[in-house]
Order: structure tokens, then sequence, then C-alpha cells
């Protein structure tokens, strides 16, 4: 009897690459970020990416920062926690105590909707705006809120590619 591999990846790794798999799929030049949604039971529930509303072409889309609100992506871009969440097909119980893998630590905005939505814990890979006051709110409402994060332990390990 052959030995059962024990050198596979963790379910972290793995759902954490998910998120990275689903990130590269954005058309954002600037920022790709990827969100993996995963039950109690190590199941996918969804994945999502940043990106336009599916109405709007994303091929024509400024893919920038403008002093016309009207002409400037953060006020159109729908981040990869909230298309996770909105991707979903199930029923919202499902969510609850589900984790989320997100290759990004979340914005305020999409703190509140995991939190809403019954995600339980938050493990993120990368941290870039961690000084923020927006970061700092969001780490603020998952700690009122009872929702754990951390990040990802083998972050180092990951790359872009
Ligand atoms: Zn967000």
């Amino acid at each position: 009897m052959p030995y059962k591999r024990s050198d596979v990846i963790s379910w972290d790794e793995f759902f954490m690459r998910v998120a990275m798999i689903a990130a590269q799929r954005s058309k954002d030049p600037h920022t790709q970020v990827g969100a993996c949604l995963a039950d109690t039971n190590d199941r996918i529930l969804s994945v999502g990416y940043n990106g336009t509303p599916s109405g709007i072409n994303d091929d024509e889309f400024p893919w920038g920062t403008s002093d016309d609100p009207l002409y400037d992506k953060h006020n159109f871009v729908i981040h990869a926690e909230a298309n996770a969440l909105l991707n979903y097909r199930g029923t919202l119980k499902d969510m609850q105590n589900a984790t989320a893998y997100v290759t990004l630590f979340p914005c305020q905005e999409c703190a509140k909707m995991l939190v809403q939505a019954g995600i339980g814990e938050v493990i993120y890979w990368q941290n870039t705006y961690k000084d923020t006051v927006g970061a700092a709110i969001a780490r603020s409402i998952f700690d009122k809120c009872g929702v754990s994060y951390r990040q990802y332990e083998d972050a180092d390990t990951l790359t872009e590619k």
C-alpha cells in the first residue's frame, strides 16, 4: 500500500490561491484584488474580484482617478469582497461563520458587508493600506462585531504569479 501524499497544500493556501487567481481576472491596471469565501466545511461558496457592474463595458471604462467624479473609477468599481458576496446564488445562511480569503485587507465598506453577511473570519494576504483611517475603521468593525482576522501565515511565500 502506498502511503498517501503528506506534503499537500493547506486549506488556507488553497483558498488564498483561488482568491489570487480570481484577482487575475481584474481589469484594473493599478489594483487587482480577489476574494474566496469558504464555509465551515472547507467548501468554496463564492469567488469575486474588483470590477465594474456587469452592465458597464469594462473595455471603455476609464480605469483611473479623475477630478470629475463621473470619470473616477472609485465611484463605479465593486470590490472583490462585495462581488464574492453578490455572486453567491445560495442562501446567506451558508455564510454563517464562513471564512473570507482576500488578497488585500478589506476596506471599511466591505468590512461592514462581510460582517452583515455572517462571515466569521477574514484571512488576508496583503495589508497595503494598514496605516489609513479606512483600515482602522475596518479593524474596529471586525473587533466590535467579533469577526477575527489574521494575515495568511505564509504570506511571504505567495507571489503575484
Ligand atoms: Zn472594499
